[in-house]
């Protein structure tokens, strides 16, 4: 039964990676701008590199968590027996479904939602049930009536990747109220820092409240962290302890460790990358009015719009050496996404989509 529904799992499909394309068009790699994984175009905090440097030395020794999740805690106002951490947040996802979901019992989530979900709910050999979404965003009234009996856990980015789409606190609030305590929400903050503030809510005060939420949040996108692999969950203490006995031990390396520890307390680089994002965003969205493209209010790092021959217009960017990426994945065929990059690099983009869209 667990093999045949392996079968039927859609490896996930990565951006495109940067040597590939450089290869494919003989070209340096400096040459090619890659907007297409929601990275942090400014890289990481400097502090948080001086860190990595300084831990290598202490490499021969297995990593030890304790201060990251101390760190955490002080963060994010619970206590460290709420952490769970994870060698990237997909990592926290995996063991939510491992501990939660197995044969005879489903998951729900949204069409258009990311494509993680499916690969954890399958993999561990339960079933998918989809909701359908409403204008691209999550729509909360049709995923709480695909809820079952045999449903024990429901996935819900906030902003949501791919469609960069938000859903007011109260409804998600409400939403998370209305289900039996036995459906686990799994609440996923990858973008949650890209929010404006006036957006912001501090989610962790309803662990107080709800023992069936779990958040999940990453050092992958405005930390610029992501080839370190390094996320986070904040759930119950006894959603985090069962979590805990399934995870690998020393799932999160030493560098990995040392690094996000040095960025939480960089917080100078982490309102730089908001600003960057905010501004970024300007420039496209206009940019993108200025081509007549339609594309979604986003909350998130990257802008997803709508071109006519999305497969014809990827391939006309690629050749110019821009990668964004397709949607086909996530049944948005004629739609494209591309992360918010440094002010040069989101000119540069505009500028080849001008020419691949003609
Ligand atoms: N959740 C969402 C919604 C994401 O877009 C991503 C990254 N693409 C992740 C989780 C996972 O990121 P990571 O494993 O790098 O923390």
């Amino acid at each position: 039964h667990a093999l045949s529904n392996i079968k039927k799992i859609a490896p996930y499909q990565p951006g495109k990676p940067i040597t590939e394309v450089a290869r494919e068009l003989g070209l340096p790699v400096e040459s090619i701008i890659k907007l297409a994984s929601n990275e942090n175009p400014l890289g990481m905090s400097p502090k948080a590199r001086a860190a990595i440097q300084d831990a290598i030395d202490g490499l021969a020794r297995y990593p030890d968590d304790f201060e990251l999740k101390a760190a955490l805690a002080k963060h994010n106002g619970v206590d460290a027996n709420q952490i769970v951490l994870g060698n990237g947040s997909n990592d926290v996802l995996e063991l939510i479904a491992q501990v939660f979901l197995a044969p005879g019992r489903s998951a729900v989530f949204s069409a258009h939602a990311f494509a993680v979900y499916p690969l954890a709910t399958m993999g561990v050999g339960g079933e998918c049930i989809a909701a359908a979404a409403k204008d691209f965003a999550h729509d909360l009234p049709a995923m709480r009536a695909a809820v079952r009996d045999d449903t024990r856990i429901v996935w819900i980015a906030n902003p949501n990747n791919p469609t960069g789409t938000f859903l007011p606190y109260d409804e998600l609030k409400a939403f998370i109220a209305s289900l039996p305590r036995d459906v686990i929400v799994v609440l996923d903050e990858a973008y949650n820092e890209y929010l404006a503030p006036a957006h912001r809510v501090d989610t962790t005060e309803w662990l107080k409240e709800f023992d069936h939420l779990v958040i999940t949040r990453t050092f992958s996108k405005i930390y610029g962290m992501a080839g370190l692999r390094i996320g986070y969950a904040l759930a119950s203490a006894a959603v985090a302890d069962l979590m805990n006995r399934v995870r690998q031990p020393f799932n999160c390396n030493n560098l990995a460790l040392a690094g996000a520890i040095a960025a939480l307390e960089d917080a100078e680089f982490l309102a730089q990358s908001f600003e960057l994002n905010q501004a970024g965003m300007q420039q496209i969205n206009a940019g993108l009015d200025a081509l007549g493209l339609k594309y979604l209010p986003s909350h998130a790092n990257f802008a997803t719009f709508h071109v006519a021959d999305a497969a014809g217009v990827n391939q006309r960017l690629l050749k110019q050496g821009v990668i964004v990426r397709p949607l086909a994945g996530y049944a948005m065929h004629d739609w494209l996404r591309v992360t918010i990059g440094t002010q040069a690099e989101n000119a540069r983009f505009l500028e080849a989509l001008a020419t691949a869209i003609k």
